[in-house]
């Protein structure tokens, strides 16, 4: 039997009405003699509460019972999903990811799968179940406790199943209907794209579209997995949606494929450190020990043997860099007068393989910046990409006017 697997996420499974239209959907795929792996995430806003919960009864927590929790939504609608297909007589049951098992590290809030054993399932669709439907985002580590794969991490849950059980696709189910030039809930030009190569999607997941977490962009294009976003609300074809393939298939493309914007960006900077050999190591090794993952670093030029370090990073773990510095600073490893977070910074970036073989994008993006009156406070490059930080209030003002500049209303 082919098999496909079908992923929606927590807007398309928010209430049993749409838990039913979901689950006619995989009716139909069943109809065309397909076996099915589907693929759930937690209702919609149900994550959040139970993130909320956790930090409320414990801002330092133990990250194995945070797992604990905040995986559970996930086993509520897996099991409301089976039980909407028995209903509609097509032999379904759900799955825990440890039930599976979904084997990951312990790196708890942040595990990544190593291996999927598909023993459990292939025996019952051996037996006649025709539908596997199986909680996202979950696993369990060799230590036999339960982990969570990161925030959208039902994406990589349904990547991981498919490669590991060589489907013919996998269909990621959202509330859009596949993958836009940006956001387009902040820009009302944004251009849904037939295709997108894997490379520029995993830049746009990596830089903040949420539509796809980036895990799940590396694994399909490690593994070969016809990936496919689309929505979950309208009527489907088999050509509907974004297909994310190799660059080859792709014949026409703009040099700037989108924008992407990360709102949760804090800039740090030490005030006056030591400019002296080591002195970036001293401060980001602490940082990483910390679990800090800085993003953009700039150094200033250097004064009389001193200099200033800027670097952005979550606005959550803003705390946690500000307590690995002051560490620092009181074991005499780094000396600086201040440190000072500037949490009202976004990151916007224009992505494209384009980039490649085009000069003057940066160029491009920095005078439509200024043009709009925008101050850029970081800049960062890679051979397809360009981000800049900026204040927050400017944030979608900059994404629509780059939208603009660069014409990605229009079909390259
Ligand atoms: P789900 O709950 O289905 O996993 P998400 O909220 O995680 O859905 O991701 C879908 C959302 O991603 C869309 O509602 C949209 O606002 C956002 N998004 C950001 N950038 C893009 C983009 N370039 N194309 C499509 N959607 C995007
Ligand atoms: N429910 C999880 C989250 O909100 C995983 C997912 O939806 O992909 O992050
Ligand atoms: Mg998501």
């Amino acid at each position: 039997m082919p098999l496909l697997v079908m992923k929606f996420g927590g807007t398309s499974v928010a209430t049993l009405d749409r838990i039913r239209r979901a689950a006619k959907r995989v009716g139909v795929e069943v109809a065309k003699g397909h076996d099915v792996i589907v693929i759930v995430s937690a209702m919609s806003g149900e994550t959040n509460k139970l993130v909320g919960l956790v930090d409320e009864t414990s801002p330092l927590y133990d990250a194995r019972e945070y797992d604990a929790v905040v995986s559970s939504g996930e086993n509520v609608t897996a099991g409301l999903m089976a039980l909407t297909l028995q209903e509609m007589d097509i032999p379904a049951r759900s799955w825990q990811g440890w039930q599976v098992p979904v084997r990951t590290t312990s790196a708890h809030a942040a595990a990544r799968i190593e291996e999927i054993p598909p023993g459990n399932i292939m025996a019952k669709f051996g037996e006649g179940m025709k539908v596997a439907v199986v909680a996202g985002f979950q696993g369990v580590s060799p230590e036999g406790r339960i982990t969570t794969l990161g925030r959208g991490g039902s994406d990589t849950t349904a990547v991981a199943f498919a490669a590991a059980f060589d489907a013919i696709r996998c269909d990621i189910y959202t509330d859009v209907d596949g993958v836009y030039t940006t956001d387009p809930r902040i820009c009302e030009k944004a251009r849904k794209l037939d295709r997108i190569a894997f490379e520029e999607m995993l830049e746009l997941a990596s830089l903040g579209a949420k539509v796809l977490q980036t895990r799940s962009v590396e694994l399909a294009m490690r593994y070969k997995v016809r990936l496919r976003v689309l929505s979950s609300f309208e009527e489907q074809s088999d050509e509907a949606g974004t297909l994310v393939c190799d660059e080859e298939d792709i014949m026409e493309s703009n040099v700037v494929a989108g924008v992407a914007y990360s709102r949760d960006e804090a800039k740090m900077t030490l005030v006056s450190v030591a400019d002296r050999p080591g002195i970036a190591s001293a401060i980001f090794m602490p940082l990483a020990e910390a679990g800090v993952n800085v993003d953009m670093i700039v150094q200033n030029i250097s004064e009389e043997g001193r200099t200033d370090m800027t670097f952005s990073c979550p606005t959550n773990q803003v705390a946690r860099a500000e307590k690995a510095m002051e560490a620092a600073k009181s074991s005499g490893d780094i000396n600086y007068h201040d440190v000072i977070a500037d949490q009202n910074v976004a990151k916007v970036s224009v992505v494209g393989i384009g980039m490649r073989s085009h000069t003057g994008v940066a160029a491009k993006m920095f005078q439509v910046l200024a043009n709009e009156g925008i101050n850029i406070k970081v800049i960062t490059t890679s051979e397809i990409k360009i981000s800049v930080l900026i204040d927050r209030k400017y944030m979608e003002l900059a994404v629509q006017a780059l939208h603009d500049a660069f014409e990605l209303e229009k079909a390259g």
